[in-house]
């Protein structure tokens, strides 16, 4: 178990700069997610984490072990393709033992360890089968049992899941948690999907056009995004323009074509046009102080919650009700309540 440690890491391609100067603790044991949209970067993160792409400038670290120009197979780090990457005319079993064969492990250690392997895995009893007579989730098991088979210092996975089917994908994060927690490997895992890492996640990074916009723990990177793209890329949320009126250490007041709105933010200064981000969840429809009144618009009843859109002085603003007791409220003139901890100031987006 090894923490990985990136420095000032970049990757041009041609004009192209797809890593700008990334600088990022990964500690030990974590499962750590990349995150962010097509293009920002996030594959080639991993690729030079694995050994698969050169830097064009910046180190890596394994530890204290400095592997920025180390070939990937003596790095010791597994990695588990999208594409599952399978042997098509190997079993499961021969597609497991295949790097314990490479590396010249004798055939008694490889029954052993490809055996712990696939039971890690549970996929034990199909040991036999060929890749062709396996599901998707199946072969997403074998490849990450292949990964794992000779005790990597480092896992690295990339987009796991995304040639799976929705009820699989959620099935197969469970066993990534799972998995994942009992080996005890640092373990950097790539995708677009943000609810995979906030479902998952120890750490997560956030990537735009090759830089860390935010790194932190899920909740602290939902709940408090630095900057409108964050928080846009994390989950729904309501962006409402205004003007800081009073701000002290603790909080401050914004004043919004809705009214007045307190936030629990205590950084900005009087007079700067900001942006609020309130997220859908956090509005409670209830009269009150730090409230936006408005008409619904439209409702989407979804049986453990209603979807509202309120058209308000600030604009439309959405509202997910939990447990609603009305299926629709279009037509009527709703109160929406936001604690000061949901109210976030962003720079003007
Ligand atoms: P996706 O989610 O679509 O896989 P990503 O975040 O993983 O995207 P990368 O694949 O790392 O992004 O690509 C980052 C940028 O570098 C993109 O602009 C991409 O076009 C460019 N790029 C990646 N690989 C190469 C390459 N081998 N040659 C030239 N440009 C490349």
């Amino acid at each position: 178990m090894l923490p990985i440690r990136l420095e000032k890491l970049r990757c041009e391609f041609g004009a192209t700069t797809a890593v700008d100067s990334v600088d990022l603790h990964i500690p030990k044991g974590s499962l750590y997610f990349m995150l962010g949209p097509s293009g920002c970067g996030k594959t080639t993160l991993l690729r030079m984490i694995a050994g698969f792409q050169e830097p064009t400038r910046g180190k890596i670290f394994f530890g204290d072990r400095d592997v920025t120009h180390t070939q990937p197979e003596k790095r010791n780090a597994g990695m588990v393709f999208q594409s599952y990457a399978l042997w098509p005319h190997l079993s499961v079993f021969e597609n497991v033992a295949f790097g314990l064969q490479v590396r010249g492990v004798s055939t008694a250690e490889q029954t052993k360890r490809v055996g712990a392997a696939l039971e890690m895995v549970r996929m034990g009893n199909l040991a036999q089968r060929k890749p062709n007579q396996l599901s998707g989730g199946q072969q997403q098991r074998v490849a990450l049992a292949r990964a794992i088979v000779f005790n990597p210092e480092v896992l690295l996975l990339d987009e796991p899941l995304s040639n799976l089917d929705a009820k699989l994908r959620l099935e197969m994060r469970g066993e990534i948690r799972r998995i994942c927690t009992e080996i005890r490997m640092t373990t950097v895992y790539v995708t677009h999907d943000q609810k995979e890492a906030l479902s998952l996640a120890d750490g997560l990074v956030v990537l735009r056009d090759g830089r860390i916009e935010q790194a932190g723990a899920p909740k602290q990177v939902y709940q408090q995004p630095c900057n409108s793209f964050v928080a846009e890329f994390m989950g729904e949320t309501n962006f409402i323009s205004g003007t800081v009126k009073r701000c002290d250490a603790t909080s401050c007041e914004v004043e919004t074509a809705a009214g007045m709105l307190q936030s629990d933010c205590g950084t900005a200064s009087v007079g700067a046009r900001v942006t609020l981000s309130i997220r859908p969840e956090s509005l409670r429809i209830a009269d009150g102080p730090n409230s936006i009144r408005g008409v619904c618009k439209s409702s989407l009843y979804l049986g453990e919650m209603s979807q509202h859109q309120i058209e308000t002085p600030a604009g439309i603003v959405k509202v997910f009700e939990l447990d609603p007791r009305e299926t629709t409220r279009v037509g009527q003139q709703l109160s929406l309540r936001a604690q000061p901890d949901a109210v976030v100031v962003l720079a003007e987006k």
